[in-house]
């Protein structure tokens, strides 16, 4: 199994806000990292994470798959460096790790 990264395109949500009754319209992108057999089924499993309501609101009625982008976590290295592997804190490659730790220092 590998760990796939699943992006939906972008979804517009309107920010309630109440004196006005309508806000701006915030944009975002659902996301979820899924441990999958191949790209398809990635999409399939991605599309049943509460991550993706969303985008399934968006579709609503639309096929879902369509505009769904499948990448792995690899880095350059070929080391999966997604949320599931490193949660969203140090990168597990060690050679990712050297670069993480001079940005870090430079900051
Ligand atoms: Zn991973
Ligand atoms: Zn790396």
């Amino acid at each position: 199994m590998t760990h796939y990264i699943v992006v939906s395109e972008e979804v517009g949500e309107v920010i309630p806000i109440l004196d006005y009754g309508q806000g701006p319209i915030e944009y975002f992108r659902c996301v979820a990292v899924v441990d999958a057999p191949n790209p398809s089924k990635a999409k399939a499993m991605a599309l049943k994470t509460k991550e993706f309501n969303a985008w399934l609101e968006e579709c609503s009625g639309d096929n879902p798959f369509v505009g769904l982008k499948v990448e792995k976590g690899l880095c350059p290295h070929g080391i999966c460096q997604c949320e599931i592997c490193c949660g969203n804190d140090e990168p597990t490659c060690p050679e990712c790790l050297i670069e993480f730790n001079k940005d870090f220092n430079e900051l």
